[in-house]
């Protein structure tokens, strides 16, 4: 069985969903996951931001106005009065749940996971209705019901897995079996998320947990492009990718995948197909255990990145330094994105600056620290192994006119990453190409 997931914009509009709906129902089961019609979840974290604030006013008059945008798609989107109403009788629930935090005097963060979760659950019981419509055998499959994390708030992939099982094995007779991405509970059973951009992770989680044969991410692009298409003329999609490069470029600035969701595809290694809605004869993108040999992949930058460099006469020829230094980050739970040593010092990227502050102040008993913020790691993906002798060569002098705060690379046979300063970023981007990709 496979497994598809489409994206807000995939099921933005009524007839965004008809267009899901036709693609989708080809006589083979699968799960269908849904994101929220675009927009949504961004609208329900409005309306959180003013119950938080009290101001139910405001709160209601966003409801109201995201209920007429959905009533006049269940209109547009069901042909027969039984559809419209069953919609219709559907969504105006899910509205009457809404308007009732306004009227509770407290509002709490378990809350507002509540309100988050009813995007998806609006489109998932609107296209669930719509397939039924058209005569497909369609089960909705709660997410709730078997989507997990635990006290670590990492997913809890035996928890899915036996879930999951329990409820498929209930329909013998579903050709489409439609689910919500992106909501879960959490250890304690309330309703919780798997962070913004979420679908693509319940999707793989889903993938993995079933044994699917494939894990299919639609989007409005024919897959990972080869840079950023924002910012680089003539980008072109990338056939084939290996897992690590994918995560990498998935990682370091390529926003058609969430990050998370490499991983539990390629632990059962379990194929992962980017392909694009508006172009579904398109070959899209391919991730899986295999790469294309001596071949440079694709570019790709994230931005906000902040540089720390501490220098220390006490690092010359000691043991333990980096350990003090790595447990300071650690303590305050700050990922370290890149590293570059010498032997009177070693410089750090992060990109969560919330602990920047406290994390200076205890570096500067190790030495001078100096913070460099507004920076950007370019990162450069494809089969890279020291034994391709040239390529790392290619890939530096590509960048002969722009000046580099940190190079890495050593860390795995599949990126070189590079700390530039922001303003030279798409400079950077467009030299990339222009050298690698584009002869
Ligand atoms: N609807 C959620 C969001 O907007 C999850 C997702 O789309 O992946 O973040
Ligand atoms: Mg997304």
């Amino acid at each position: 069985m496979k497994v598809l997931k489409f994206g807000g914009t995939s099921v933005g509009s009524a007839q965004r969903m008809q267009h899901v709906a036709n693609l989708i129902c080809d006589g083979s089961q699968k799960i269908v996951v849904l994101s929220a019609m675009s927009g949504t979840t961004s609208t329900l974290v409005e309306i959180s931001d003013y119950l938080y604030k009290k101001n139910q006013g405001s709160a209601n008059e966003v409801v109201n106005t995201l209920e007429k945008k959905y009533l006049a798609v269940i209109n547009e989107l069901y042909k027969t009065t039984e559809y419209k109403q069953k919609a219709t009788e559907a969504i105006k629930q899910i509205f009457s749940y809404l308007r009732s935090f306004s009227k509770s005097p407290v509002f709490s963060l378990f809350d507002e996971k509540e309100i988050l979760a009813q995007g998806e659950m609006m489109s998932t019981n609107m296209m669930h209705f719509y397939l039924c419509e058209q005569g497909i055998k369609s089960t909705l499959l709660p997410a709730l019901e078997f989507m997990r994390t635990d006290k670590n708030n990492e997913p809890d992939a035996a928890f899915i897995k036996e879930h999951i099982a329990k409820q498929l094995s209930q329909y013998t007779d579903t050709e489409i079996f439609v689910t919500q991405g992106f909501i879960c509970r959490n250890a304690y059973g309330e309703v919780d998320n798997l962070q913004r951009g979420g679908s693509d992770y319940s999707a793989s989680l889903i993938g993995a947990a079933i044994l699917a044969d494939e894990i299919q991410i639609w989007t409005d692009i024919d897959g990972m492009h080869n840079n950023d298409p924002r910012f680089v003329e003539n980008t072109k999609p990338v056939a084939k990718l290996h897992f690590e490069e994918a995560a990498e470029l998935a990682y370091f600035g390529a926003k058609i995948l969430h990050p998370t969701c490499i991983l539990p595809a390629k632990l059962e290694n379990i194929p992962v197909r980017l392909l694009n809605t508006m172009d579904p004869k398109a070959a899209g993108t391919l991730i899986s255990t295999e790469n294309t040999k001596g071949k440079i992949e694709a570019v790709a930058a994230k931005d906000n990145i902040t540089a720390i460099k501490i220098k220390s006469g006490r690092m010359l020829l000691a043991h333990g330094f980096m350990r003090k230094v790595f447990e300071i980050f650690e303590s305050y739970q700050t990922p370290i994105d890149m590293i570059t040593t010498s032997e009177v010092g070693v410089s750090v990227s992060i990109d969560n600056t919330k602990n920047l502050d406290p994390i200076v102040d205890e570096l500067k008993k190790f030495g001078t620290v100096s913070v460099d913020k507004n920076m950007t790691i370019i990162c450069v993906v494809g089969d890279l192994p020291s034994s391709n002798i040239g390529f790392q060569a290619k890939v530096v002098s590509a960048l002969e006119n722009i000046p580099i705060r940190m190079i890495s690379y050593g860390g795995s046979d599949h990126n070189i990453s590079f700390l530039i300063d922001a303003q030279d970023k798409i400079k950077a981007l467009k030299a990339l190409s222009n050298k690698l990709f584009n002869n």
